[in-house]
C-alpha cells in the first residue's frame, strides 16, 4: 500500500513544529512542506530584537539545522507557492504548476503585514516588517538613515523603534491611540511603553492620523503628513499596523475563515482532512470558551504538536494559556493570558512601576484573566497558573510583593 502523505502548507515555525511533532509522534509517512519563502523555516522575534541590532547571527534564526529536514525525510520545498486547495480530490496545486496529493493536511500560512491605506504608502522608502529580508534591510536602512517615522506603536513598531534608538537613528512614533499599546494593555501600563520611549529620546506622537506618505527627491518617501497638516520629516518609514491572517487558499477551498481560518479546539477546519496552526488559526479555546486567533511565537510552537496528534487520530486539544513576550531596551516583559479591551474591570500592581520592575493583573470579578511580568523572572508559570485556575482572589493580596502568586491557587 502507498504509504500516506501529509502535507504542511507554510513553512515558518508552526510548519516546520508540526513536521517535528509528526514524526516524533511516531507518524512514518511522507512529510512535505511547502514554504513560499527562499529560507528554510525560522523564528521570527529576531527580526526586531537581537537580530536587527546585529546581536544575533543569522544561523541562530533557523527553527531547525539544515541536516535535520534530511535526517527526519521531511520534503522541504522553498519557494514554492500552494495556489489552490481541491478538498475534494485531496490536491494542492502549487506555484511549478505540480499537483501534490494529500491523506491530510495542515495549513500553517501565517500572517502578512497589514498594509498602509494612504497615498504615497508604495514609495520607495516605506517599509513593513515580516521576513529576514525586510529586517535585513531596516538593519541597512539605519546604517544610512538620520530620522525614521514609525506609523503604528504597537509591539512590533516600538520594538524596531528601540532598535532604531539604539542605531542611533532619531525616532518618531506615530500612533493614532491615545497611547500605543493602548488597546492591550490600557492605560495605566500602556503609560509605562510611553515613558519608556520618550526617555530614550523618541518623539513620540499620539492621537496621530497619517494622511499621506510624502515624496522627496527621487520619489523616494522624506516624511508623513498628519492629518492635521503637519509633516514629520524622516529619511524612510517603517509601517507596523498589525497583520493580517493568509487565509485566501482556505477561503478558496471553501473553508470556514473567520478572521482566520476556523478550527476547533483540536485544530481540525470545517474539512474533516484539513488542520490549521499558528497565526493563521482563529482556534476554540477551552479555557476561554470561544474561538481566537493568537500572533504570537508561543501559539505557533505549541499549537502544531496538538495538530499533529490531531492528524494522527489521537484525541488532543490546545488549551494553553495565551502567552507573549517583548524586549524593548532594557525592558524585557512576558504576558500571559487574555484581557480583551472591557473584559476586565479591574488592574492590580504589584511592585515598583515606575522602576519598570514589577508585575500587573487585569481582573474581572476579582478573578485574574491575565497577568504580566517587567523585568521580573520565573514568575510566568505562577501567573499562567492563576490565570488557568480562576481563583478568585483578593486585591490587597495581590498587590502585596510578600505574598506568594501560589498561595492563589488550589494545592496540586
Ligand atoms: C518581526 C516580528 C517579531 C515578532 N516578535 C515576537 C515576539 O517578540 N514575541 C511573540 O510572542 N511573537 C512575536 N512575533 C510573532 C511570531 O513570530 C508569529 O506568531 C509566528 O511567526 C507565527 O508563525 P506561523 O508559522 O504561524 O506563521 P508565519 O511566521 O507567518 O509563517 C507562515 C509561512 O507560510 C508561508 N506561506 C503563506 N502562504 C503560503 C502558501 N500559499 N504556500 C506556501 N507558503 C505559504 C509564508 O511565506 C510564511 O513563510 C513576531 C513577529 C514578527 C513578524
Amino acid at each position: 500500500m502507498a504509504q500516506p502523505t501529509y502535507l504542511i502548507v507554510g513553512a515558518s515555525l508552526a510548519g516546520a513544529k508540526a513536521a517535528e511533532a509528526l514524526r516524533s509522534g511516531g507518524f512514518d509517512g511522507r512529510i512535505v512542506l511547502l514554504g513560499q519563502e527562499s529560507e528554510a523555516p525560522y523564528e521570527r522575534p529576531p527580526l526586531s530584537k537581537g537580530y536587527l541590532m546585529g546581536k544575533q547571527d543569522r544561523e541562530t534564526i533557523f527553527v531547525h539545522p539544515p541536516q535535520w529536514y534530511t535526517d527526519n525525510a521531511i520534503d522541504l520545498r522553498l519557494g514554492t507557492m500552494a495556489t489552490t486547495i481541491s478538498p475534494g480530490d485531496k490536491t494542492v496545486t502549487v506555484s511549478t504548476g505540480e499537483t501534490v496529493g494529500y491523506d491530510r493536511l495542515l495549513l500553517a500560512t501565517g500572517a502578512s503585514p497589514r498594509r498602509l491605506p494612504v497615498p504615497g504608502a508604495d514609495l520607495d522608502g516605506v517599509l513593513y516588517l515580516r521576513s529576514v529580508q525586510d529586517s535585513e534591510r531596516i538593519k541597512d536602512t539605519f546604517q544610512n538613515a538620520s530620522r525614521v517615522a514609525f506609523v503604528g506603536g504597537g509591539w512590533i513598531g516600538l520594538e524596531v523603534a528601540a532598535a532604531a534608538r539604539e542605531a542611533g537613528v532619531a525616532v518618531s512614533v506615530l500612533e493614532a491611540g491615545e497611547l500605543p499599546l493602548g488597546r492591550v494593555l490600557g492605560p495605566q501600563i500602556a503609560r509605562v511603553f510611553a515613558d519608556l520611549h520618550r526617555e530614550h529620546g523618541v518623539d513620540l506622537r499620539l492621537s496621530a492620523q497619517v494622511s499621506e506618505i510624502v515624496a522627496g527627491a527621487g520619489g523616494k518617501a522624506a516624511g508623513v503628513r498628519l492629518a492635521d497638516g503637519q509633516v514629520v520629516e524622516a529619511d524612510a518609514v517603517v509601517v507596523g499596523i498589525g497583520a493580517v491572517p493568509n487565509t485566501a487558499l482556505a477561503a478558496d477551498a471553501g473553508l470556514k475563515v473567520d478572521n482566520g481560518v476556523v478550527v476547533d479546539a483540536a485544530l481540525r477546519t470545517s474539512h474533516p482532512e484539513i488542520y490549521a496552526a499558528g497565526d493563521v488559526a482563529n482556534a476554540f479555546h477551552p479555557l476561554l470558551g470561544k474561538h481566537i486567533r493568537v500572533e504570537h511565537w508561543a501559539n505557533a510552537l505549541h499549537q502544531p504538536a496538538v495538530a499533529a496528534r490531531s492528524m494522527l487520530g489521537e484525541r488532543a486539544f490546545y488549551e494553553r494559556v495565551p502567552y507573549f513576550f517583548t524586549d524593548q531596551y532594557d525592558l524585557g516583559m512576558e504576558y500571559a493570558g487574555y484581557a480583551e479591551p472591557g473584559s476586565y474591570d479591574d488592574v492590580v500592581v504589584r511592585g515598583d512601576v515606575t522602576g519598570r520592575k514589577f508585575l500587573a493583573f487585569w481582573l474581572a470579578d476579582g478573578r485574574v484573566l491575565a497577568g504580566m511580568n517587567v523585568n521580573i523572572w520565573d514568575v510566568n508559570d505562577s501567573i499562567q497558573h492563576l490565570v488557568r485556575s480562576g481563583s478568585t482572589v483578593e486585591r490587597a493580596e495581590l498587590a502585596d510583593p510578600d505574598v506568594p502568586l501560589d498561595q492563589f491557587t488550589p494545592a496540586g
